[in-house]
């Protein structure tokens, strides 16, 4: 999608901190991390948030859980954990409007989040 900001990423036309990909997603560090570690796994396919995934989506949403995951393991977080976040709509907290799961990590995070 041509105005998308993360659309423009996957293409290349806005840099990225690049941490993975493959044939169907994109990994990169966020721009205003919110704790030590924190990155972006999106899918190349335009989904514009989690409540417009349908059951054609499984496949793709199981990949991406399971790239976060692996990244997890790779960046060595099993051991103190982390927290996968996915923001839907306005009241989720969601300012880019294409699905994107958040990986945070390397300090004690908060809950109930704000
Ligand atoms: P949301 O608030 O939609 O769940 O998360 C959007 C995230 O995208 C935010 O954490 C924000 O810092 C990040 N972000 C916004 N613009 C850019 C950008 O141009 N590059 C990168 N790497 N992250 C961005
Ligand atoms: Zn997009």
């Amino acid at each position: 999608m041509s105005d998308c900001l993360f659309c423009k990423i996957i293409n290349g036309d806005i840099p990225c901190d690049f941490i993975y990909q493959d044939d169907d997603l994109l990994a990169f560090k966020d721009i205003n991390p919110q704790a030590p570690f924190h990155c972006l796994i999106i899918p190349k396919l335009h989904i514009s948030s989690l409540s417009e995934i349908t059951e054609d989506h499984d496949e793709l949403m199981g990949k991406l859980t399971l790239a976060a995951t692996r990244i997890c393991r790779e960046q060595g977080l099993n051991k103190n954990g982390y927290r996968l976040v996915i923001n839907c709509g306005e009241d989720g907290g969601q300012t880019v409007p294409h699905i994107h799961m958040h990986i945070l990590a390397g300090r004690t995070l908060q809950w109930p989040p704000g």
